[in-house]
Parts: C-alpha cells; structure tokens; sequence
C-alpha cells in the first residue's frame, strides 16, 4: 500500500508555476488572483488563507476582498463588474459556500469565463465536457495530477465516483472518462452503494460525511481518492473515508490531510498563471 503524498506532488506543480511565473515578470506581467470571501465561516477563512500563501510562494499578487455575511447580491456583483475589468486582475475566485440570501450561481455566471479560474462558470464546465478547455476544476485537475504523478492509469478501469456536485463529483468523473475510464457515478439516491464501490479499481468519494466509506466497501487493490474535508467525533480533521481501515485493502490511497487539498490550490495556481498567459497572448 502506498499513501500518495499530495503536498510533495502539489509542490512539484507549484515549482513550476513558480518558475514559469518568474518567465512571465522578465515580461513585464505579474500574475493576479482577486479572492473574495464573504462572510465569516471558519473554514472558509482557512481556505482563503492558504489560496493566499500559495500565491505569494509562487510569485503571484494575491487580494483579498472580505465582505460581511450583511454583503448584498448587488454590492457583490458590483465587485465582480470591477474586477472583471481590472488589466491587473487574471483570475477572480468567490470562495463558497456564501452566507444565506445571497445566490452562488448568479455570482458564478457573473465571473468573465476568461477570468474563472475556479472552472465553475457554465461556458468553462460546457468547454469541459466536450474536452476543449483553458481551465479545469481545481478539485478533480488536482487527483488527476496525483493519478499522473504516481503512474496509475485510469484507461479501461472501473471508476467509481461517491458525490454529483457540480465543484467536485460531475467534473471528476467527466475527467475519469476522458482519459477512458469505466465511470460510475453515485449519489445519496444510489441503491447497493457498497456493491458499486467494491468493484471500483479506482474509487473517489466526495461526500462529505466523515469516515462513510468503510473496509467492506472497497475492492483489495484498489486506489482510493478521498476528497472529503470533515471534523469527526474529536473535531480533528478526517476524510470520507475510514482511513486506519481501508488502508491496507488499497494499492494506493489518499490521507487528509495531506492528500487532495494541497492538490486543489496547486491546481488554483496553474489556472491562474494559464489566465494571465491567455489575458496577455500568450500560448
Ligand atoms: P456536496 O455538494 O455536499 O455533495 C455531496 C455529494 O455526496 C452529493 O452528490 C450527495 O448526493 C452525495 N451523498 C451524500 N450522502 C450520500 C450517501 N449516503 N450515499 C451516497 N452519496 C451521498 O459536497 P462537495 O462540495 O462535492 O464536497 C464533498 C466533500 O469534499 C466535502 O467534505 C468537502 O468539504 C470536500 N471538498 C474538499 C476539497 C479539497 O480540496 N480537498 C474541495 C472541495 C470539496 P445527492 O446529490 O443525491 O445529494
């Protein structure tokens, strides 16, 4: 069983990025991610902070835009117009959840596609599932670039996705299919989820329960990807998947932390630097 280090394989991305960022400032362009957060939500603000982090270590300008839970849909669409026609702005992110009252998907929309570095735009998720796009989804781009980094072929395997959301399990298991997997896709309406996934040589869960996915649940030999970010009975930061069980069943599996998250913000810095690239004629 090997655990797939996500931190090692995300700082190899953002090497990268790095470097690649230090080309463009020889250019005369800096790299620029607009975060906007609204509200107070802890975890939120932990996201928000990390976003931030990897900005500066790879040479990007990262502002911050925190707007109180108070923030109308006016006042925050209002922000988006600016910075959509800010020159020194490449890429805007509306970190989410947003407080109640205000709508998710209307802010989405308003995001210039060009400048979607979340991929969460509908011209960007259409372009992903015909496989001609600038951006992926942070989330799933992010566990394919582990699968690569580790030489785990997803072609002609069975491929089981726990979670339909439009962030994580839609586009994961559009990316799973394009490079030819076998993909299933559960959700909580699924009957016999145990049956599904313990057939799956690849098996992610994204969820959001803590611990859901269980030993009697996966094949032996499987990979399994756990997407989830959860507290359990200790308030201690775990996964979807009962890690301390399912371990030794797996040829390779994913911790949490460790594991996916720091996949997610490397892939936030590559959608970045391709915006900047892409804002300036470059590539
Ligand atoms: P979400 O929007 O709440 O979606 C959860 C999905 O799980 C839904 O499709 C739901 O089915 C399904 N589900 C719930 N209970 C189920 C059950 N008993 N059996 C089968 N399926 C069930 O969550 P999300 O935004 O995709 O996030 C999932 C998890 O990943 C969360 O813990 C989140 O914090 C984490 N996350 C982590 C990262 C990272 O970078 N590591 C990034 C994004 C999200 P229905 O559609 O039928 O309701």
């Amino acid at each position: 069983m090997i655990i797939i280090d996500g931190k090692k394989v995300s700082a190899s991305v953002k090497e990268k990025v790095k470097s690649e960022c230090e080309a463009l400032k020889a250019q005369g362009i800096i790299p620029g991610l607009a975060v906007i957060l609204v509200g107070d939500d802890p975890a939120s603000r932990v996201y928000v902070n990390n976003k931030k982090k990897a900005c500066e270590y790879v040479g990007f300008r990262s502002e911050e835009f925190a707007l109180p839970a108070t923030t109308t849909q006016e006042e925050l669409l209002a922000l988006v117009d600016e910075l959509n026609n800010r020159d020194d702005i490449n890429g805007i992110l509306c970190q989410l959840p947003l407080p109640k009252g205000l709508d998710e998907n209307a802010v989405i929309e308003a995001i210039s596609p060009v400048k979607d570095v979340d991929a969460f735009h509908k011209q960007n998720v259409g372009r992903i599932m015909i496989g001609d796009y600038d951006f992926l989804p942070c989330t799933p781009a992010g566990i394919m670039e582990m699968l690569h980094a580790y030489d785990i072929s997803v072609d002609g395997k069975k491929c089981v996705v726990i979670g339909r959301s439009n962030i994580v399990g839609k586009p994961m298991g559009m990316l799973l299919l394009h490079e030819n997997g076998t993909v299933t896709i559960c959700h909580s309406h699924t009957k016999n989820l145990s049956e599904i996934t313990s057939d799956a040589d690849i098996l992610v869960a994204a969820i959001g329960k803590a611990k859901f996915v269980t030993a009697d649940m996966v094949k032996d030999g499987a990979v399994v990807i756990d997407v989830g970010m959860n507290r359990d009975e200790n308030k201690k930061l775990c996964g979807d998947v009962d890690f301390e069980n399912v371990k030794d069943k797996c040829s390779y599996i994913t911790p949490v932390p460790g594991g996916v998250g720091p996949m997610t913000i490397a892939t936030l810095m590559k959608n970045t630097l391709k915006a900047a690239k892409l804002q300036n004629g470059i590539d």
